[in-house]
């Protein structure tokens, strides 16, 4: 039976699965495939992950987690999730300064595509990367890291230059989080306090939908200064704030989400779902995302919001969240402080695939750049103008992979 990918929406063209235990064997899967592409934990919504070769795992490679607290380094396998990543770190006192919303997605898969969690300060997960270890196309195994001009266009990849085999990632001291979320708020308060609420801590995400009066939640994560002897020090946190109340910590979906206060080690506070639940709405979704310029990013919400009757009855819910600025070639971040606008669809194919161009012109004036995992309807036409250096990281990639190994259809369409 074909693969799928994890929302099942997406049925692989690919001819198998393999699932290499060492690299010398990953190796050879590459040198004698003539067509092959890496599959994370399948959580993207398009074709960015199939081929018409064969699919390739890793994560059952036979590698293990190193810390460096010299160059306050990690190399970890790129086949593991977030979820493995941070419980390996987290033993050994060392921490990410980010996660996405959930720790089931791969680092490599996760960090190809230029995903995120929130906060102002805080970069797409890719901009940790250090360096990377890949299988190229010819097979063999090269390092890339940050002082390479290759490095740029390599972190946030798109599968486009070889199957990772093991990343070093930044971390630094482990901390401590809590999260507080406040409720019922009107879009009106939150529009005109954006910037605030958004520079509010260390990391925030609101949930809406377009034509509510009001904002569902204010999604508060913060980092909780210890003394020396390790106990935290608990600032005071308000019972309202913007008009919206805090939840108490038994009002959530305890186990399926993480935990709200009090205080708990930063991965698992962090992401928004446990490792062991199913995350969002199980699948029966499908999810689409743009960054737009922070400080157009009221600008852009009320502009969604005026087509809000058009959007909600196919939207299980909006999450929007800032992002800072970095350098990676296709970073939807790239040289800009963002604001992003995640959907969360029903699963109504059509329905979301006929409203996509018209959300993208709504938004149009804002510049919005893509999440690469998810739906978008955006052409190559725009594309090269919002990734300047889109052409660059193309060229790179067919230099490096001169037979079109790792090409497939998503990337062809941003080539022609
Ligand atoms: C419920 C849900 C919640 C999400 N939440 C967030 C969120 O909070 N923030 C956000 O930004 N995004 C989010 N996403 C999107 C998700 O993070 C991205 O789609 C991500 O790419 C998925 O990672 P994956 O491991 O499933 O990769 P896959 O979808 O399997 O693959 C994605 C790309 O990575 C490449 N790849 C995978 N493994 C390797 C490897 N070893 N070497 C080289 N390339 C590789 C693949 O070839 C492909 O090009 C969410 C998705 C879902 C389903």
């Amino acid at each position: 039976m074909a693969e799928r990918n994890w929302s099942e929406n997406i049925e692989y063209r690919s001819s198998g699965l393999r699932s290499p235990s060492t690299v010398t064997e990953l190796q050879e899967i590459v040198s004698s495939s003539a067509k092959v592409k890496a599959l994370g934990t399948r959580h993207s919504f398009n074709r960015v992950a199939d081929t018409e070769g064969i699919q390739v795992s890793t994560a059952s490679l036979d590698l293990a987690a190193s810390v460096d607290t010299a160059t306050m380094t990690a190399t970890v396998p790129g086949g593991w999730t977030y979820a493995e990543v941070s419980t390996a770190l987290q033993s050994q006192g060392v921490a990410l300064r980010n996660l996405g919303s959930l720790p089931h997605i791969s680092l490599a898969g996760g960090t190809a595509t230029g995903t995120h969690g929130s906060g102002n300060t805080n970069q797409v997960l890719a901009a940790e990367i250090a360096a990377v270890e890949l299988v190229t196309a010819d097979g063999s195994l090269a390092t890339f890291d940050r002082s390479m001009s290759e490095f740029g266009a390599i972190a946030v990849g798109l599968g486009a230059f070889g199957i990772i085999t093991r990343v070093t990632l930044d971390v630094v001291p482990t901390y401590l989080a809590r999260q507080d979320l406040y409720k019922d708020t009107t879009w009106d308060v939150v529009l005109e306090n954006l910037e605030d609420i958004m520079a509010s801590a260390y990391s925030v995400n609101l949930h809406a939908d377009f034509s509510a009066t009001n904002v569902r939640t204010i999604w508060q994560k913060d980092r909780v200064e210890t003394n020396p002897d390790g106990v935290p020090i608990v600032s005071h946190v308000p019972d309202v704030r913007w008009g919206a109340t805090r939840l108490d910590a038994e009002e959530l979906d305890a186990g399926r989400t993480t935990t709200l206060a009090p205080e708990g080690p930063w991965n698992l506070r962090l992401a928004h779902f446990t490792p062991e639940s199913s995350p969002s709405v199980g699948g029966d979704e499908l999810q689409s995302e743009y960054f737009v310029d922070r400080a157009h990013g009221a600008n852009a919400l009320d502009a969604l919001r005026g087509m809000g009757d058009r959007i909600d009855p196919h939207l299980w819910g909006a999450e929007i969240r800032t992002v800072a600025a970095d350098t990676l070639w296709l970073s939807p971040a790239a040289g800009r402080e963002c604001l992003t606008i995640g959907f969360t669809w029903k699963k109504h194919p059509e329905e979301v695939k006929a409203l996509l161009p018209d959300i993208e012109a709504t938004l149009d004036p804002y510049a919005p750049t893509p999440h690469w995992g998810k739906l978008f309807a955006f052409e190559r036409d725009y594309l090269v103008d919002v990734f300047p250096r889109l052409d660059d990281a193309l060229d790179l990639a067919a230099s490096m992979d001169p037979t079109g190994k790792w090409m497939n259809s998503y990337l062809a369409k941003l080539a022609v």
